[in-house]
């Protein structure tokens, strides 16, 4: 029978665990342009608690008793579209469920003899994409630069770090705890690392960045944001890519205290999201493809197994329990 995960109503609190409801219904008929999708990995990404959200965002969150939205990879079981044909791969929002029926226009082919389904949804998905984007096309980091990253292991910002290091700038990532500020030394060669779990997180980056920060990639806003502000140059520019430390907050985040060098330092700092970006995708694919096959890119994932342990993983990402993209074998 096939299974799904539906929010039963907008959350109130955080972690919004009672909301989850576990449910057993049958795929409807497919129609005409329609698909019908084996359901086989899903993604577990932070953006979604803007999706059970009423506050206004970049698309309309999921309605209470809708199955979850969330991105996923799958096989066309059966198709009445002329886009595609039983056994070929798909991705897109095919929800938090093992078997779906989806528009054809609102997913698009994967290709698995050039890589497995999975990492469509890591490195060379959407996230991967987030990263090419963010760091590529606003950030433009050049050689001799500081360029720091913040959840710098994590999905977006381990491609973002990889990405920046091969334009010659210098790279300094930020993340929690020993074993991923190991990971980005070790593996991913970073000139520089801060645990910000450690304390003193004003001294480490003062130590690393003896000349300032040019670019600065964003990924968790509120007081490393702050901190931030105080250590950028002259023209420095900050690419505003997420705020995970404010999600938590059922309460409206506060604005940093320290913006006002955004005026004394003529910085320049712009936000994004993938919406900005979609016609672009086959351009970030080949880059991040190519430097997969190659080796100069490494993609990190953390695979859970079982659709019920989608509670858990939306709470791991904000408690830092991932280490890397955190995906769930359906
Ligand atoms: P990650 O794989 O980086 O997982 C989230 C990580 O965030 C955690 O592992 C944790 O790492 C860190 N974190 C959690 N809480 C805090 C906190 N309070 N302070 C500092 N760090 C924290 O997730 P993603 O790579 O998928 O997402 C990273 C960011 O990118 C998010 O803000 C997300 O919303 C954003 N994003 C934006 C997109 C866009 O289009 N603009 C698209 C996709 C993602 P640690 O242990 O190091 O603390």
């Amino acid at each position: 029978m096939p299974r799904q995960i539906r929010m039963s109503e907008f959350p109130e609190a955080r972690p919004p665990r009672e909301v989850w409801t576990f449910t057993e219904d049958p795929v409807s008929e497919v129609q005409d342009d329609e698909v019908s999708v084996r359901v086989d990995w899903v993604s577990v990404d932070p953006g979604m608690h803007g999706w059970i959200s009423t506050k206004p965002s970049y698309m309309p969150p999921v309605q209470p008793g809708e199955v979850m939205r969330a991105f996923g990879v799958g096989e066309v079981v059966e198709s009445r579209s002329s886009r595609f044909t039983p056994g070929d791969w798909v991705t897109g929002f095919l929800g938090l469920q093992t078997h779906g029926i989806y528009r054809d226009r609102h997913i698009r082919k994967i290709y698995p003899e050039l890589a497995s389904p999975e990492l469509f949804l890591s490195g060379l998905g959407m996230t991967g994409y987030t990263a090419y984007f963010g760091m590529m096309d606003i950030g433009r980091p050049v050689q001799g630069e500081t360029v720091v990253v913040s959840a710098a292991s994590g999905a977006v910002g381990s491609v973002a770090v990889q990405l920046a290091k091969q334009t010659g700038a210098r790279i300094i990532g930020i993340a929690g705890g020993q074993e991923k500020c190991a990971y980005l030394k070790d593996v991913l060669q970073l000139d520089g690392v801060v645990d910000y779990k450690a304390g003193r997180l004003d001294e480490q980056l003062l130590a690393l960045t003896p000349d300032g920060v040019d670019l600065y990639f964003d990924n968790v806003g509120g007081d490393i944001l702050d901190l931030l502000l105080t250590r950028m140059n002259y023209k420095g520019r900050i690419v505003v890519c997420g705020g995970i430390s404010q999600y938590g907050e059922m309460t409206p985040s506060k604005g940093p205290q320290n913006l006002m060098r955004v005026v004394t330092h003529s910085l320049k700092m712009q936000g994004f999201t993938m919406k900005d970006y979609m016609s672009r995708v086959p351009e970030a694919l080949e880059v991040l493809i190519s430097g997969w096959k190659d080796g100069s890119l490494i993609f990190r994932q953390h695979i859970l197994d079982g659709l019920d342990h989608f509670p858990d993983a939306y709470e791991m990402l904000f408690a830092g329990r991932n280490n890397g993209k955190l995906l769930i074998k359906v």
